[in-house]
């Protein structure tokens, strides 16, 4: 509707302009002079005149001086003898030149129509202009149901080089090139080619990216289309942009179509509160006409891509259809060394970075996460007016990725700052006092984003399993902040509760989950989980109010067990938990080797949790 109402502005001003433009231009345009007769006369006599054309009636008159002026004859007489009739000088008259001009029937109709053609024309224009507007502004009335496809025209041109690991997604892709360069090759051994390829992964996994790199590296057409624009502005539009899509496609054959958020569309049908949308449901089932009406030698490839696997209809997934999925998984520690590595080009680093060391404190980051760490290391080495990047910034960069910026201006009490400064002491001096336990990597007692301070601990390699012990080490580590308040102060703050809200967690994962605990190796409830994200949607309870209350037990069993641990531990090592605190209140950060070096003359055994 705005858009509407700004043409029709657009129109009233041009409007307004060109009238003004045209009254400018017939108001300043100079009106030759009307002579009459008997002043023509004189100034023939006078000498000043140099020329008079005869047409019709009209006289045009030049003078000496360059000014024209006009006239009109008597109609019944010719002009020399109306002239002589005004008294003019036969001599004088010998000397203008007199020119007689027969008027053509075309000069006639102009000058009658000239102005009512020129009126029709102004607004026939206006008019048009009107049109056009409506039809580009509006809706685009005439290609209303076009698919905004863009033929592989991404600005910069993405390679695989550019793409870290992701190396199953790169092999079925490559192998899906191939099959367009060379399809003989295959047909010829009966094999099926998959017609669609759905990428599934976690958000800034590099869905995108990696169907830019093959947009980059295949030399077929390539089209991309997100699926939101399928739907995007008017009701009605999408099935047929889906058609047109597809026919796009299959007219450039062999190619690839890459639908990129198919989630927007391919939600499962009927699932929606209040008989969801319509418009979404006309569009996927259009798609799912489309996939199915490619021949088997169609080459065109679909490839969409997804961040939520879990609602898109299962009609999708059909054989025939998106039957072939790639799982694009965070990258593990080499990948996201790779992945610093190519986002590092065209940044001024140090020469002595450590990018291993980024990698390993940013465990369960993606690779968007790392392309921002990156970014944000450049932005706060400008920040302080150095000229390249270095390890601190990086770092430092990661810490504001997780925790958020740090908020230096949040005035804290000596007491506060204290007691923070005990708690995370606690959690560390812990953390290095079990066996079992993940390195500490760094103390701080600077709030960041929600948290009041934080100590970072993280495993020395990426991990896949867990055994119980570290999950002991880790229940010991989450109680040793708590633990520190209470054999300091002899008192607990709030700033204990998130660590308990998570220990306790964890400990009934251990219970129910893991089959870790006395209750045996079984699991309870039936747990509902995303495809791959690994989050839990729902639990089912599917035991008695018995085991309900002996799985509490155990729980609390858990967590006691672990507050036993960390007091023992800080107990027996008072003064280097003294040591520590003391430290962070002065320097409020302690890095990985800092807080070590602190411990090393109180030859800290680890025992185990
Ligand atoms: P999504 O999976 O959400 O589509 P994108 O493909 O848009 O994620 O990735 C976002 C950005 O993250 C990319 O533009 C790129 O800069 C970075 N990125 C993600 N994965 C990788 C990777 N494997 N290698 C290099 N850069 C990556
Ligand atoms: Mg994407
Ligand atoms: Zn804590």
């Amino acid at each position: 509707m705005s858009n509407f109402t700004k043409n029709i502005v657009w129109a009233v001003v041009t409007l307004i302009v060109i009238s003004l433009l045209f009254s400018l231009f017939v108001g300043t345009g100079k009106q030759p002079e009307n002579l009459s007769l008997s002043q023509l006369a004189t100034d023939i006599n006078a000498g000043q005149v140099s020329k008079i054309v005869v047409n019709g009636n009209d006289l045009a008159i030049t003078l000496k001086d360059g000014t024209n002026a006009v006239s009109q004859k008597e109609a019944e007489s010719g002009l020399t003898d109306s002239l002589k009739n005004f008294g003019v000088d036969p001599t004088q008259l010998q000397n203008v030149n007199v020119e007689i001009q027969s008027q053509s029937g075309w000069q006639f109709w102009a000058d009658l129509l000239a102005p009512s053609i020129l009126t029709l024309l102004i607004f026939g224009l206006f008019l048009w202009y009107m049109f056009r507007q409506a039809r580009t502004g509006v809706n685009q009335a005439f290609s209303f149901g076009r698919s905004n496809l863009r033929l592989s025209t991404f600005k910069d041109k993405v390679m695989f080089k550019d793409v870290a690991g992701l190396r199953e997604a790169k092999e079925e892709l490559i192998e899906v090139v191939d099959f367009l360069k060379n399809p003989k090759k295959f047909l010829d051994l009966g094999a099926r080619i998959p017609r669609g390829i759905l990428l599934m992964g976690p958000p800034g996994t590099g869905k995108t990216l990696v169907a830019r790199a093959i947009a980059g590296e295949s030399n077929v057409p390539f089209f991309y289309i997100s699926a939101s624009e399928f739907v995007e502005m008017f009701v009605g539009v999408g099935a047929s942009r889906t058609r047109d899509a597809f026919m796009t496609a299959k007219r450039a054959a062999p190619s690839i179509l890459f639908v990129d958020e198919i989630d927007a569309v391919g939600r499962q049908r009927g699932a929606g509160l209040g008989g969801g949308n319509d418009e979404r449901e006309q569009t996927l089932n259009q798609i799912l006409v489309e996939m199915d009406g490619f021949d088997r030698d169609t080459r065109v490839i679909v490839l969409a891509a997804t961040n939520r696997p879990d609602i898109l209809d299962p009609a999708l997934m059909r054989p025939g259809r998106f039957d072939r999925r790639v799982v694009l998984d965070l990258p593990d520690l080499s990948d996201r060394e790779a992945i610093l590595k190519i986002h590092a080009q065209g940044k001024i680093l140090d020469k002595n970075i450590d990018l291993h060391r980024v990698a390993m404190r940013t465990p369960g980051f993606s690779g968007a996460d790392l392309a921002n760490l990156m970014n944000e290391a450049a932005l706060i080495t400008a920040r302080r007016d150095k000229s390249s990047i270095g390890q601190a910034e990086l770092f430092e960069a990661a810490e504001k990725v997780i925790l958020g910026p740090e908020r230096k201006s949040r005035v804290i009490s000596q007491k506060e700052k204290e007691i923070t400064a005990y708690h995370e002491g606690g959690h560390a001096l812990v953390a290095a006092s079990v066996k079992d336990a993940d390195q500490v990597h760094k103390v701080s007692i600077i709030s960041r984003g929600f948290v009041g301070g934080y100590t970072m601990k993280l495993p020395a390699e990426d991990q896949h399993l867990k055994t119980k012990h570290q999950f002991l080490a880790d229940l010991a580590m989450m109680m040793g902040g708590y633990a520190a308040e209470k054999l300091i102060f002899g008192d607990v703050s709030t700033g204990a509760s998130n660590d308990l809200r998570e220990a306790s967690e964890l400990a009934r994962r251990l219970v129910t989950k893991y089959g870790m605990s006395d209750l045996g190796p079984v699991t309870f409830g039936k747990t509902e989980e995303m495809l791959f994200l690994g989050r839990e949607i729902s639990t089912e309870k599917n035991y008695s109010e018995r085991v309900a209350s002996e799985i509490d037990d155990q729980v609390k069993k858990f967590v006691a067990h672990a507050y036993e641990i960390a007091e023992k531990i800080l107990k027996t090592h008072k003064s280097a938990l003294k040591k520590v605190a003391e430290t962070l209140m002065q320097k409020e950060t302690l890095e990985q080797e800092e807080f070590y070096g602190l411990l090393k003359p109180f030859k800290i055994r680890p025992i185990p949790a």
